[in-house]
Order: C-alpha cells, then structure tokens, then sequence
C-alpha cells in the first residue's frame, strides 16, 4: 500500500523564510492528487521534499508505511516526471526508458520486455529508435512517463509536467495522464499552478497559499463549498466575484441595490445569521449572474451594471462589467484586481445575449449560488 503520509511538516530556507508551513496531508493508496497553488506557494518545495530532493526541517513523511525523512531520493521508490522532461538527448527512447533498468543491472531480455510493453501502453513503439530530438512535445512527455513507469514505483511525483506544451496539446495529455493513471493505479502527487488542470485531473486537490495547506477536497467540493474567500477566488475560471456588503433584515444591502436572500441561504450558510446589521463579504460566480432580459419573469433580484468589454468565446460571452459596490481582493497574488472605484465584476452570458459594451444593463443575479464569508477572517459562513 503506497500511502503517502505528510505529518507537520516544516520547510525554512535560511533562518527566517518559512516556504511550507505544518503541512499535513495523507494522500492514499492509488489517488491521484493534484498540489495547486499560485506562484511561490510553496508546491514545488513540498514535492521536491517528498523526493527527497529538498531536507525537510520538520515533521514526519512515510511512503508505503516507511519513514523516508533520512532516505536518499533513490531509496524512496518514486519516480519523478519533471517539467523539462529531462532526457538524454544523445540516447534513443529505448535507451531513455530502460536506462534505470540497465543501472540496475537488469538483463538485456528483460529490459527488452519492459520497454516494449511500456512502449505499447504509451504508443511510443513506432519511436523506440528515434532520439528525443526528433520527437514532438507530446513524445517527449510520453517518453519521460515511460522512464517514470520502467521503476514500477511506489508513487509518481510530476511537477508541472505539461507547462512546456502548446494550448491544445495539454488538453490532451491531461487525459492521457489521467487515464493512464488510473490504469496502473499508481499514487500520483501532481504540482501545477493551473487550477483547470487541478479541477479536471485530481481525485482530490490540496489548495497552498503561502506555504499554508488552505483546503484539500474533492474537485467538485472546493468548487461549491470553498472554506475561504482566496480558495473561492482561486478555483474557478473567470474567479469568483467578491464584494463587500450588509447583512440587514435577510437582504444583503449596498448603496446602489439590495439582494434578496432565502431562508436556504441561511440553512447552506450557517454562520451568516450571526453577522445580522454588519458586513459580510459576499461571492457570486460569472455563471451564477445572467442578462436578465433573457430571462422570463422575474426569478432573479437583479442589479445595476454598466458593460465594459465583452470577450465572445463561440458558445458563450465573459462580460466584463462595473457595478456600484467594493470589491474584494481574494488575496491570489496571480490575479490582476482593479480594487478602485466602482468595481469590476465578470459574468458569463449564453451567446445569444445582445449586450453591447457601454450599455447599462439589468445583471440578474441568482441568490441562492452567492457564497459567503467572515471579513476579518476571510472564512466562509
Ligand atoms: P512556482 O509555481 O513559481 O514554481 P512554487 O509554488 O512551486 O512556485 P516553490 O518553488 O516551492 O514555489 O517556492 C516557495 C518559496 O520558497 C518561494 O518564495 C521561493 O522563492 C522560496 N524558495 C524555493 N527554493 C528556495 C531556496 N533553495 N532557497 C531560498 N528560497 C527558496
């Protein structure tokens, strides 16, 4: 069983620059999870501490049961896949794939063996005598799973393995990845800073600010129930709108308008009641806002928007809009917030919506999606 068990652990570089933060987290035999966080939250460092890669200053990490803090990285029974791929270039992809196995003193035969049913699982056996040089983005990423596999390891570790493809070609090879994944039921920790990678390749997804563990939870969950304003920020493409507002008689008031809020509301968010007559942060996803003149009747309180760009992406449009309210920072150091004046809010519209940019509109908005949090702590209600 290649259960991998993070217990309290510590990462300082220097003496005062705290890069992971009491990171506990267990990741189970078979999973495949996915490490996602912005820019120097500290992923990266996690992984290449659980390779071995990286001294751990404190706490407790087991692979299968075994403590491996004072293991070197070729005792740990992992395998890593690497953003650069890092093949031998003046080798063929035969020789890339059976090198550890040659290391290890494997025979020819068996070599041969491996590689071949590698090679086969992977598509690559037409490629078996090609250098990397001759190969494409994808090959290349294939071939370094296949070095990856050879060791039959414990647990694969990628970090960001897809970022030197092309748009299409990720797409792609996150389903190859995910599939064959599955396929060899191998424990998989995967870094990326590309929360849609995260949404659609982890089992489960541990979300990392600051060296801190935020949530980790299943795709869907941290989607629909983020513990915090930065994981509700953070997961989701175009973010979650965050505004500031006030909690009065079961409606959240601003200044401009007024959102009525059901008794559900209240049920889904069990801490709101408490803020009665204070502010609140309040969040609205783009798909939860809707042009309310192609709604019929009024199923939504709506608010006053003015339309400023509109990106038309086929199926559907992000509008980017300003409406009268203060908006939030979630506090993701990678998103570009304009915190000032009348705030910035995106909403995704079917494509047969007619809004043009400099019009006021009716933006309806659909109450029970609005998600809510505490502002001094930034926690959900
Ligand atoms: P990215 O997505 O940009 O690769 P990351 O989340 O993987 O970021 P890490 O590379 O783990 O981040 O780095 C976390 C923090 O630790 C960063 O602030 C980084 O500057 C710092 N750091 C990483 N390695 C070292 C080191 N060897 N010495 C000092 N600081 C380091």
């Amino acid at each position: 069983m290649a259960v991998v068990v993070l217990d309290k652990i510590c990462k300082t570089f220097g003496t005062k620059f705290h890069a992971i933060k009491d990171l506990s987290l267990t990741i189970n035999d078979g999973e495949f999870l996915i490490l996602v966080g912005p820019s120097g939250c500290g992923k990266s460092t996690a992984l290449r501490m659980i390779a071995g890669l990286e001294e751990i200053s404190s706490g407790t990490l087991s692979i299968g049961g075994e403590n491996v803090e004072d293991l070197a990285p070729k005792d740990r029974d992992i395998a890593m896949v690497f953003q650069n791929y890092a093949l031998y270039p003046h080798m063929t992809v035969f020789e890339n794939i059976a090198f550890s196995m040659k290391l290890a003193g494997k025979s020819k035969e068996e070599r041969t063996k491996r590689v071949h049913e590698i090679a086969k699982t992977l598509q690559l056996h037409t490629l078996l005598d090609s250098k990397p040089a001759a190969l494409s983005g994808g090959q290349r990423q294939r071939v370094a799973m296949g070095r990856a596999m050879v060791r039959e390891p414990a647990a694969f570790l990628m970090d960001e393995p897809l970022s030197n493809l092309d748009a299409k070609l990720r797409v792609q090879m996150r389903a190859e990845i995910v599939s064959l994944q599955r396929q060899l039921g191998v424990t998989t920790i995967y870094v990326t800073h590309d929360q849609t990678e995260a949404l659609t390749m982890g089992d489960r997804v541990a979300v990392l600010k600051g060296g801190v563990l935020q949530q980790v939870d299943t795709p869907k969950t941290l989607y629909s129930r983020p513990v915090n304003a930065f994981v509700a920020g953070f997961i989701g493409s175009p973010s979650m709108n965050l505004f500031e507002g006030r909690l009065q008689n079961g409606r959240i008031e601003l200044p401009a308008f007024s959102i009525p809020l059901s008794t559900t509301t209240f049920e889904h968010s069990p801490g709101l009641a408490a803020f009665e007559g204070k502010t609140v942060i309040f969040g609205i996803r783009p798909e939860d806002l809707y042009d309310s003149s192609l709604e019929s009747g009024s199923r939504y309180a709506t608010i006053p928007a003015l339309v400023k760009t509109i990106e038309e992406l086929g199926s559907e449009l992000i509008v980017h809009l300003k409406i009268e309210a203060v908006r939030i920072d979630s506090g993701d150091p990678d998103a570009v917030e304009d915190l000032s004046g009348a705030a910035n809010a995106v909403a995704k519209f079917e494509a047969v919506s007619a809004v043009q940019p400099g019009a006021m509109i009716h933006l309806a908005i659909d109450a029970s999606k609005l998600h809510f949090f505490d502002p001094q702590t930034h926690l959900a209600l």
